[in-house]
C-alpha cells in the first residue's frame, strides 16, 4: 500500500483469501486514521452522497468520479481478536467502503454509470500503466 501512495488496502488483493483490510488514511478534517479490521462488515453508510474521484490499486492508472456516503462505519475484531468499532467521514468514509466492496469481490468501477463508466473503461483499454489523476488509491 505505501510502495504505491495508497491509503489502504484488502487482503485479497494481494492474494490473500483473508477478510482483512488495513488503512492509512486522512479524513476531511485531515485527520489520520491508521489500522487495520479483521472480518469487517459495513454496519453504517449513511449521509450525504458525494461524488468524488477514485482510484484502486487493483487499477493502476485510472480513476473515475464514484458517489460514496460521506459516513460510514465498520465493525470488526483487531488480529488479537478485540472487537473494534470504525467511524469514518469524508475521505476515510469512502476508503472504508471501498475496502469493504473489495472484500465482497466489488470494485470501485461497479459504482460508476453512465459517461463516467464509459470513460474509465475506455481508459482500462488505453493504459493499464502509469499513474494517473488526484484522487485517493485504495
Ligand atoms: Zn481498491
Amino acid at each position: 500500500m505505501y510502495a504505491a501512495d495508497g491509503v489502504g488496502l484488502a487482503a485479497n488483493q494481494v492474494g490473500e483469501s483473508l477478510r482483512v483490510f488495513v488503512y492509512d488514511c486522512p479524513d476531511d478534517d485531515d485527520r489520520r486514521h491508521v489500522g487495520h479490521v479483521v472480518n469487517p462488515r459495513l454496519v453504517e453508510a449513511d449521509g450525504v452522497v458525494l461524488r468524488g474521484p477514485e482510484g484502486c490499486l487493483s487499477l493502476p492508472g485510472l480513476e473515475a468520479g464514484t458517489e460514496r456516503y460521506d459516513h460510514a462505519v465498520v465493525e470488526g475484531v483487531t488480529v488479537d481478536g478485540e472487537p473494534v468499532r470504525v467511524h469514518g467521514s469524508g475521505w476515510f468514509a469512502r476508503c472504508l467502503q471501498h475496502e469493504c466492496d473489495h472484500l465482497d469481490g466489488g470494485l470501485y468501477v461497479d459504482r460508476v454509470k453512465g459517461w463516467r463508466r464509459r470513460r474509465v473503461m475506455w481508459q482500462a483499454g488505453r493504459s493499464a500503466w502509469g499513474r494517473g489523476g488526484e484522487g485517493a488509491r485504495y
